[in-house]
């Protein structure tokens, strides 16, 4: 195809720096994504005029010689938990229905700055609570590997807008796995930064002490550009760290495992974990070895303990953190009915009854009872004890290797309506990534190749030291060169 829409967003940066304009690539991903949304539903928002206007502005200046940043022109999606100037901020609540935001994120000004249009904005779990995106209030996404299967989530717009042809990159965020297992889903690669490696001004909070902003790309070196773009110190988030960005670009582009140390986690293997996914996990682990890589096997005996702590933590923070949807400043604001003259309060409750889906709500009233004076101690207390032995096993693990790895989630993508009745079942999904959000390390999933026995696409999970994300690129790197992962060829419809 020469429309670019199959190209990596390093090739269309170089088709770009070659004459092709823009405008043509940009409307290329336009056109796609008129004639895929139907059996997607990737976006909640297409800017088709914004994006365009950037692009030609972008055509402009190189015509005229300016130097222009490297992914100028190569336009990105960007996950509905962004605040955008001139586009909705839904957050996928109808809590937030219709709201465009004031200013821009951070990350969106950056987005801006290098020149990328903005192709629109991607569907999610309400608030970025899933790992399906079957908690939005506007519509499923579908995977469009198989449009009967979920995408995963929470960023799984972002991740099927990518994987779809619809866009070569896009922005996620990922609070327990929301880039890394939508990416693994979906056969793209999805990079959780260090946590305070990306600014979070203007995102949408969730669960504060572990949110992060990333890029979900269909190669490692794409996704490295990306980062690069939007990382670095923010004096707006008091969290942003003030470090140099590692030279990830650099890292993805060398790839060379040779006498790198990988530790293979004992704990995120075994039962739970679907055979196919094992099978193909166990090859990569061997294609590493042969390239010189030392394989090691590592135990972090807290990690099964990931999944409750986190669902102490998270729902806690949520809770906080969703306080400020009260009707009066911003969003939805709902007539209690049958009442004459309600008070604030009043309003207040009808709003957030009717504004909030139930996923949100049981978080809220989760996260209440685990802060309420005589339980604190027993569950929030215990949770962040927790947290504090799984950061120690990883440091134990990082005194024997460079960088871990297991499988970014046990299974392969689901089916639609599967797990929807039964929270816990998907929150099990969570279990290998949820370890890094809590310690607040950097992790990148990279696709594998195809489970045999569901035909999907698997994702193996590289996690490294805080600020030492640059190694994630130099492992992913080596092992999407390794491994044989097929090419969507058509999305099923
Ligand atoms: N699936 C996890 C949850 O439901 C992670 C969500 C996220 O990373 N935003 O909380």
């Amino acid at each position: 195809m020469s429309d670019h829409t199959r190209s990596s967003a390093a090739q269309i940066a170089a088709a770009l720096a070659d004459g092709t304009t823009s405008v043509e690539v940009t409307q290329a991903h336009l056109d796609r994504i008129a004639a895929t949304e139907p059996s997607i539903n990737a976006f909640l928002h297409v800017d088709a005029e914004g994006a365009l206007a950037t692009a030609a502005d972008v055509d402009r200046r190189r015509e005229a010689g300016e130097s222009l940043p490297a992914l100028a022109g190569v336009p990105v999606a960007v996950k509905d938990l962004i605040n955008t100037t001139g586009q909705p901020t839904t957050a996928g609540s109808r809590i937030l229905e219709g709201w465009v935001p004031p200013y821009d994120a951070t990350v969106v000004a950056r987005l801006r700055a290098a020149g990328l249009p903005i192709l629109g904005k991607t569907n999610l779990d309400e608030f970025a609570m899933g790992s399906s995106t079957e908690h939005s209030a506007y519509g499923d996404t579908r995977n469009p590997w198989d449009t009967d299967r979920i995408p995963g989530g929470s960023s799984g717009g972002s991740a099927a807008a990518v994987a779809a042809f619809e866009a070569p990159l896009a922005l996620g965020t990922d609070t327990g796995g929301s880039i890394r297992q939508p990416g693994a889903m979906t056969g793209i690669v999805g990079v959780k930064p260090t946590y305070g490696g990306v600014s979070r001004y203007g995102v949408v909070a969730m669960a504060s002490s572990l949110d992060q902003v990333g890029p979900m790309a269909r190669t490692v070196e794409d996704a490295a550009l990306l980062h690069e773009v939007i990382a670095g110190h923010d004096p707006l988030d008091s969290t942003s760290i003030d470090a140099p960005v590692p030279s990830v670009v650099e890292a993805a582009r060398r790839g060379d495992v040779s006498g790198l140390r990988i530790g293979v986690i004992r704990e995120l293997a075994g039962e739970g974990f679907q055979p196919g996914v094992q099978s193909r996990f166990d090859a990569a682990v061997e294609a590493l070895a042969q390239a010189g890589a030392e394989i090691v096997e590592v135990s972090c005996p807290s990690f099964v303990h990931g999944i409750a702590a986190y669902y102490l933590v998270m729902p806690s923070e949520v809770s906080s953190n969703l306080a400020r949807f009260d009707a009066m400043r911003y969003g939805l604001r709902v007539a209690p009915e049958g009442v004459d003259g309600p008070s604030a309060e009043q309003v207040m409750a009808a709003s957030r009854d009717a504004g909030f889906g139930d996923e949100v709500k049981r978080r809220i009233v989760l996260g209440t009872y685990a802060l309420s004076s005589g339980y604190y101690d027993a569950y929030y207390g215990s949770a962040q004890k927790v947290r504090t032995l799984i950061a120690r096993d990883f440091s134990a693990a990082f005194e024997q290797v460079d960088v871990l790895l297991s499988p970014t989630a046990p299974t392969t993508a689901w089916r639609l309506g599967e797990k929807t009745s039964d929270p816990l079942a998907m929150y099990l999904e969570d279990i290998c990534t949820i370890p890094a959000n809590l310690a607040g390390l950097p992790g990148i999933s990279v696709p594998i190749g195809l489970a045999d026995d569901t035909g999907l696409p698997v994702g193996a999970q590289l996690l490294a030291p805080a600020l030492a994300d640059d190694r994630l690129y130099n492992a992913g790197a080596a092992l999407e060169r390794l491994v044989s992962m097929p090419v969507l060829q058509e999305v099923a419809r």
